[in-house]
């Protein structure tokens, strides 16, 4: 196949910047070749060119100036198509000084290369064929990936388990919507080439498993960005002391005067292979403090934000009733979804049985001493049971591009329509209408539908050399 973009050749540092071991610069394009040529010297075969050698092999050899030694490296050769962006790629594993680098570059632009713009190698690979959109998206992901879980859903992703989900769908749409438009072009013949009653059947299908996707980018948006914890409860209760017990360092400041956690504080922490983001907010109270009052604003809208909060209280001053009412008013103050975990603090004051025995009424307590350290792990462990590697098998799809899941609410929304739209027997080119939205939506995700500002939007995130 003929690679079907990049009249430019370009050339980049694929690792990152700085003094390393080794740095790999990265040349792709119809001169790579002859642009390495000029300035690779082989150790073995001084006469033989690149372009004569054989593909998928490593060359040693030297890469000089007007004579001048500069550095000896490793070069590598992909002739097109076989290759990352499907063009001809040249690999230099060079020394990694920053002047070597540096001078590489320079080298390979006065040969005609020119300098990579962010993500445009995994461009050339998109419109190459070489991987859909979504492939290409994840691409970035399973750079970013600084966790198992983000790693697992990103190389996942990358090797086409959701699209090829999302092009399975779009095949049986295509199908549907070519038949109706057949009926179409018979015009006032009243000829009906797609049963409706497995058409609605189809929809109806197809709706169910794009519900699935859309529910899982709930799960996927939050293992992605990292679960956030928020820590709330009075001020004093301890709840810096309990962060730090999370972190097991110093980051929030502990102090004994109430109200001194004005504004939140943000900690991640990767918990056998999954991201949290512990959120320490300002004490909840009634305040005419000024600065106090934003610092309690924020915590609602962390709190609402949140899948699971903390409610943490002094378990040696509190009584049971007060509790209680707080924990309910908390409750009818914020959305549905979000757990609230009542967790019972300084239990290394008293002693054990009374203070449970106090509070009996509340269930799923925790009670903990966060400055001793008392059952953090459990409470760790807890948190670990709703979002750990067990909640997500193996073989399900999670969404966690938000690009990906506005396109599939788009596309519920048209499918939507066309099954009303069939319910309501509706003459068959406003279906055919919706049908062609859902085709076009549904191609957005996957690249088969895109534009330039789209293709700008998603690649300019990418770092240079990828
Ligand atoms: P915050 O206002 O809720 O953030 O509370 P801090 O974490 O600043 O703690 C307030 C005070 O309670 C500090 O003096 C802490 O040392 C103390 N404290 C926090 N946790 C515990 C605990 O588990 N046991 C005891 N005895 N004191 C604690």
């Amino acid at each position: 196949m003929k690679p079907i973009h990049g009249e430019d050749t370009i050339v980049a540092l694929a690792t990152a910047a700085g003094t390393a071991a080794i740095a790999v610069i990265r040349l792709s394009g119809p001169k790579a070749i002859a642009i390495a040529d000029k300035i690779f010297i082989p150790k073995k075969g001084k006469n033989k060119s690149l372009s004569s050698s054989e593909s998928h092999k490593l060359y040693f050899g030297t890469i000089e100036e007007n004579g001048k030694l500069i550095d000896e490296v490793l070069l590598s050769l992909m002739k097109a198509p076989q290759s990352y962006t499907g063009e001809d790629t040249v690999e230099i594993s060079c020394h990694g000084s920053a002047f070597i680098q540096q001078k590489i570059l320079q080298l390979c632009c006065e040969s005609g290369a020119r300098l990579a713009g962010p993500g445009e190698f995994t461009m050339r690979a998109f419109l190459n064929r070489k991987m859909d959109l979504s492939q290409a998206e994840a691409v970035a992901d399973l750079i970013a990936s600084d966790s198992a879980i983000t790693h697992q859903l990103a190389l996942k992703q990358m090797r086409g388990g959701f699209s090829f989900e999302i092009k399975m769908l779009r095949q049986k749409l295509i199908h549907l919507a070519s038949l109706i438009e057949l009926e179409l072009d018979f015009g006032e013949e009243d000829v009906e080439f797609a049963s409706r009653h497995d058409l609605k059947e189809v929809v109806v299908k197809l709706l169910t498993i794009i519900e699935e996707l859309i529910k899982s980018f709930e799960l996927g948006n939050i293992i992605k960005k990292g679960i956030p914890v928020v820590i709330v409860g009075k001020p004093n209760a301890g709840k810096s002391t309990l962060l730090n017990a999370l972190l097991n360092d110093n980051r929030a400041i502990v102090s004994e005067t109430p109200g001194t956690t004005r504004d939140t504080i943000e900690e991640e922490i990767t918990l056998e292979g999954i991201k949290f983001r512990f959120i320490d907010t300002a004490g909840l109270r009634e305040t005419k403090d000024e600065i106090e009052m934003i610092g309690v604003a924020k915590a609602f809208e962390k709190m609402q934000d949140s899948p699971v909060i903390l409610y943490l209280f002094d378990a040696v001053v509190s009584k049971s009733d007060d509790l209680n009412q707080e924990l309910l008013k908390l409750k009818s103050e914020l959305n549905e979804k979000v757990r609230i975990i009542p967790v019972g603090n300084k239990i290394d004051m008293v002693s054990m049985a009374p203070i449970e025995n106090k509070f009996t009424s509340i269930e799923n307590l925790f009670l903990i001493s966060a400055k001793e350290k008392t059952n953090i792990d459990k409470l760790r462990s807890y948190l670990l049971s709703l979002y750990g590697s067990g909640k997500i098998e193996a073989n399900t799809s999670i969404v966690t591009s938000a690009r990906h899941a506005e396109a599939l609410k788009n596309t519920f929304d048209d499918l939507l329509r066309v099954h009303n739209g069939l319910i309501k027997n509706i003459s068959s080119d406003l279906i055919a209408t919706d049908l062609r939205q859902a085709l076009t939506h549904l191609g957005e995700i996957t690249g088969e539908i895109s534009t330039d500002d789209l293709l700008e939007n998603i690649f300019s995130k990418f770092c240079i050399g990828k």
